[in-house]
């Protein structure tokens, strides 16, 4: 099964990624992990995106493309693949989808998590880490899995914020591409959901990103079969 997943940041993306990748038993491809494998094996291609990367500029797609479609090609490939993270523009949809069917490597099914985007971005926001394990979900902004009061609800352990979560702009600019409909990510999910309203050769999937993980996961694997 070949299968592209779209999904704001905050959504639980990557969670729903990981178990999809060990139920159908295919690679989860992250393309950010394609970029920093590349780079640091040293590879042609690797050493013409760092160029770009190290002036702070974007990796045109010319490079882009070939390194995904090199990794969808790789051994691990066989049963398909799950691509998380790419494409991001509606141009970058179209040339992927041309690639991939130059590589005859049709694809099979497009799922789009759909999480309203203040509802996100809350979620990212409500994020606390246990002193004592990473592993214990904590999330101020979600009933199912809110402290006990300012600690953590599984160990009773001190919690902090990340950082990074906590960027605001670094989020919102990050919505800003998801969410735009026009030339953004939605808009490279709404093209593949137009090829799948049109000729049916690929199933277009959508995801209440909104229940709690299990639930979210029951509703994926229903839809998938
Ligand atoms: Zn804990």
């Amino acid at each position: 099964m070949r299968i592209l997943f779209f999904g704001p940041n905050g959504s639980g993306k990557g969670t729903q990624g990981s178990i999809v990748k060990d139920k159908y038993n295919i690679p989860h491809i992250e393309s950010g992990a394609i970029f920093r494998e590349n780079i640091s094996k040293g590879t042609e291609i690797g050493k013409k995106a760092k160029e770009y990367i190290d002036r702070g500029d974007l990796v045109p797609d010319e490079i882009t493309i070939p390194m995904i479609l090199g990794r969808l090609q790789a051994d691990d490939c066989a049963n398909g693949w799950l691509l998380d993270g790419f494409p991001r523009s509606k141009e970058q949809a179209v040339k992927l989808d041309e690639a991939l069917k130059e590589a005859n490597m049709a694809l099979d099914v497009v799922i789009e998590m759909i999480l309203d985007r203040q509802i996100a971005k809350n979620r990212i926001m409500g994020r606390r880490l246990c002193e004592n394990d990473n592993n214990h979900p904590n999330n101020i902004f979600i009933d199912a899995i809110k402290p006990d009061g300012d600690k953590c609800r599984v160990c009773g352990g001190a919690l902090s914020a990340r950082s990074d979560d906590q960027d605001e702009d670094a989020i919102d600019k990050r919505h800003n591409i998801y969410y735009d409909t026009d030339t953004g990510t939605l808009a490279s999910a709404y093209y593949f959901k137009a090829i799948a309203e049109k000729d049916g050769s690929l199933k277009y999937v959508t995801l209440n990103g909104e229940p709690s993980v299990p639930e979210v996961t029951e509703e994926l694997v229903g839809k998938l079969g």
